[in-house]
This record gives structure tokens, C-alpha cells and sequence, in this order.
């Protein structure tokens, strides 16, 4: 059984790797809310340049208006642009509260929620094919110049142990008002479920949350644990998250995690049995991300280690090849290390050149302390690490669809076994508790 590649747009800098390694490679696009409302015509563009007939979604990001507004603010203490652009679109009482205090609950009371539920639909429906058609590839697009979202994303909110009990039933209530405002003939409906580890961890939370959208008439879900690093994450979280994608999944429903790594493609394939339909990932800020601050993400570069399923800084990747003697040779790098077509193009035949992925410049930056040097990636190090990430990527998804479970165990077992004299025992502790949590 496939297991659906989707990938968060994140700047229009990195349109390119939509394709790469090649066409094909994504099944779909994710694309933030508020970026479709600050620059329509440039997403319209890419959608048709590098997306045409391709499945895409936009992530309402309803979410980012029940939080302090000092998580939408920029750095001047005013809400985003793009973020006030968005309230615009979902009208009140999102346009009047959004920067002035959180959207509660009571303020969906009565018609407000289905106001915001219908906007929101609207929105996502409309507006980029209402910019598709003025581009200039519509003129020879035809039928393909617009194109509507794979699925509506009903509105939605986080949801911690703390506040399911007033956030659930608004979250269920705009599913079906979304499903209402779809048309029958109109795109598959999703729910979005975005919970705190918290909720994850916590058997009754969990199966209260599970059982409340699973009872709603959504074809799908996204779903959004906060800030679980896959790398980091305990066992009862790990477990919780499998638990959770299976009872939404709940047979057939599309379940696809719009923010995880290696564990959760795993847990989609056969080393899982299918929990999940799909996995997303940035090309850009990684596999996991907090609920807050809304948007944004820092540049990492960062060289993904493929049998430790990990992104390592260079400095650490460089050290830890190099006690092994994989950077003596340049087959033996490829044979230990990367085979890709960009670790080829790089290296070139000369491990020296494994350097090429760490390149830096260091510039100085105003923090609370004052004034200090930081090495930032330079263009080319950063395109590098990427494609080689990208490369690994697909391979992962591909592997974990088709290879049986032993076999995709084994592989994580070797790689703790293989690394853990350079990177130590908590450097691997990833893969052997992945292993032995996915043994069940
Ligand atoms: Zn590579």
C-alpha cells in the first residue's frame, strides 16, 4: 500500500524542489492559510507551473486567533500581515478580535461559528482559482488553469487535556457545518485534529477526542501533534500517536500527519499496518512543529544522516564519518553513508569535498545579550543538504510502503548497532525505541 508524500509550501525560494528528485515525488501540496491570503497570485502560479493537476490543501490555521495575540504579533508587537489578511477573509469575530485578545469559544456561539465556517470554505474554494485564472499560464492550461483543493479543512482549534471539553465541540460542530456548506458534488471534506502530547498520553483524552471526530461525517483528517519530535519523544507518546491515526483512521479514512518524520511513515507503511494514510513534512523547518508561534520557522542546515533517519548538524555528521573512515574514499562514503545523485554531484569523487554541505557565513546578529557572530548556512550548502535530503526522503517513503515489517525493524536495529560508538547511546536511543514501540 502507497503512502501519500505531501509537503509543506514554505517559501517561494524553494518552488523548485516541488519536483525534485523528480516529478511525481509529492502527492500533494500543503499550503498555509495565511499565505494564500498574503500573496494569492504568486501560490496560483506555482500551483499551475509546478502543480498542475496536482492534489493540494490549504491549512485554514483557524487556530492562530485563540492564542495570545503576542504569537501572531511581529517583531514591532503588530499582528502579521499575513495574518490580518487572513482575518479579512473569515470576517467577525475573528477580524475584530484577532491582535486584540483570544477567540473563545463563546464567541462562536449562536450563527458566529457557522459565519466563520462558511467564509472559511469559501476562502479555501475560491480564491486561488479566482487568481488561477489571471495568470499568465491559464491561457494555455484550459481546463486545468483552475483547480479547487483536494479537501476543505473545516476550522479548527488546539486542543489540550485542559480545554477539550470547551474546544471539542466546536471543533465537531464545524466539521459538520463544513460538510453542510460543501456541496455534494464539491471536494472531500477534512477534520483537522491538532492536540497537545498531553491529549496523546492520556487514555481518555485521546479516545474522547479519537471517538468525537471519528463520529462526524469528515472524509479525512490532518492531524497535528505540537511539538512531537519523533527524535526526542517517549514511548507512551509514540504509542498514543499510533493510537490516535488508527482510531480516526478507523479502517479507511484518510489520516495523513501533516507534521512527522521517519516514525510516522513508518507507521503508515506495513511497520505500522497503514495507521496513517499519509505524512508531511517541510522542506525547510522539519518534521515537527509547535502550535505556536504561528508561522514562520528558522533555516536549519543540516545533513540528514539516512541510517540514523535523523538531521545531524554538519559539524557532528562530519565528526562521526570521519571516525568511521567513511570519509577516507569516496565509494566507501557512498557505500556507508549516501549513494544519492546529489552526494555524487558533490562529492565529485573526493570525500574532501563533503565540506561543500557545511559552508558558512558567519554574520552578526542582535539577540538580548547584545551583538553576536552566527554562522548561517550559505545558499548553496543549504540547496545541497536539502536535495540530499529530499533524495533520502523518497526513499523512506518508498521503502516503508513496499518492504515487509521485519525488514524495515531490522533496518533500524542495524542502524542503532552501526552508530552508536560515534553517536552514543543516546544519539541512536531513537531507533531502538521506534523498534521496539512499532513491535507493539
Ligand atoms: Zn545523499
Amino acid at each position: 500500500m502507497s503512502i501519500e508524500h505531501w509537503m509543506f509550501f514554505g517559501t517561494f525560494a524553494q518552488k523548485d524542489f516541488f519536483e525534485y528528485p523528480q516529478k511525481g515525488t509529492y502527492d500533494g501540496v500543503i499550503l498555509n492559510a495565511n499565505m494564500v491570503a498574503h500573496a494569492p497570485a504568486g501560490l496560483a502560479a506555482f500551483l499551475q507551473e509546478k502543480r498542475a493537476g496536482g492534489k493540494y490543501l490549504i491549512d485554514p490555521l483557524t487556530h492562530a486567533f485563540q492564542h495570545d495575540p503576542s504569537v501572531i504579533a511581529d517583531g514591532e508587537g503588530e499582528t502579521k500581515s499575513s495574518i490580518r489578511s487572513l482575518a479579512e477573509h473569515y470576517g467577525d469575530p475573528i477580524l475584530s478580535l484577532a491582535g486584540k485578545r483570544p477567540l473563545r469559544p463563546k464567541d462562536l456561539a449562536g450563527e458566529a461559528l457557522a459565519n466563520v465556517v462558511n467564509r472559511c470554505v469559501a476562502f479555501q474554494r475560491e480564491y486561488l482559482p479566482a487568481n488561477m485564472k489571471k495568470t499568465d499560464a491559464a491561457k494555455y492550461l484550459e481546463d486545468q488553469a483552475t483547480q479547487e483543493p483536494y479537501a476543505v479543512v473545516a476550522p479548527y482549534f488546539f486542543l489540550t487535556e485542559a480545554t477539550i471539553d470547551q474546544w471539542l465541540a466546536v471543533c465537531v460542530e464545524s466539521v459538520q457545518l463544513t460538510r453542510k456548506a460543501v456541496a455534494a458534488e464539491g471536494p472531500r471534506v477534512f477534520g483537522s485534529v491538532v492536540v497537545s502530547q498531553g491529549v496523546v498520553t492520556n487514555k481518555v483524552a485521546r479516545e474522547k477526542v479519537a471517538g468525537a471526530f471519528a463520529s462526524t461525517s469528515a472524509d479525512g483528517f490532518l492531524l497535528w501533534v505540537d511539538n512531537l519530535d519523533e527524535q526526542s519523544a517517549g514511548g507512551s507518546e509514540l504509542a498514543g500517536l499510533i493510537s490516535l491515526a488508527r482510531a480516526l483512521r478507523d479502517g479507511t479514512r484518510e489520516v495523513i500527519n501533516i507534521h512527522g518524520g521517519y516514525f510516522s511513515v513508518l507507521v503508515a507503511g506495513a511497520a505500522g499496518a497503514n495507521a496513517m494514510s499519509g505524512v508531511a513534512h517541510g522542506p525547510e523547518f522539519g518534521e515537527f512543529r509547535s502550535v505556536v508561534p504561528v508561522g514562520g520557522g528558522i533555516p536549519i542546515a543540516r545533513y540528514y544522516v539516512p541510517k540514523l533517519h535523523a538531521r545531524v548538524r554538519y559539524r557532528d555528521a562530519l565528526r562521526m564519518f570521519r571516525e568511521q573512515g567513511w570519509l577516507d574514499k569516496a565509494t566507501v562514503f557512498h557505500e556507508a553513508v549516501c549513494n544519492c545523485a546529489e552526494c555524487q554531484a558533490t562529492l565529485s569523487g573526493d570525500p574532501g569535498r563533503f565540506t561543500l554541505f557545511g559552508e558558512g557565513n558567519a554574520k552578526s546578529v542582535r539577540r538580548r545579550q547584545g551583538i553576536v557572530r552566527i554562522e548561517f548556512p550559505t545558499r548553496e550548502a543549504s540547496q545541497r543538504c536539502l536535495k540530499h535530503y529530499l533524495h533520502q526522503k523518497r526513499r523512506e517513503y518508498l521503502q516503508a510502503a513496499s518492504a515487509p515489517k521485519a525488514l524495515l525493524l531490522r533496518e533500524l536495529a542495524e542502524g542503532a548497532e552501526l552508530f552508536e560508538e560515534v553517536a552514543g547511546l543516546d544519539g541512536v536511543a531513537h531507533l531502538r525505541l521506534w523498534e521496539t514501540v512499532l513491535r507493539g
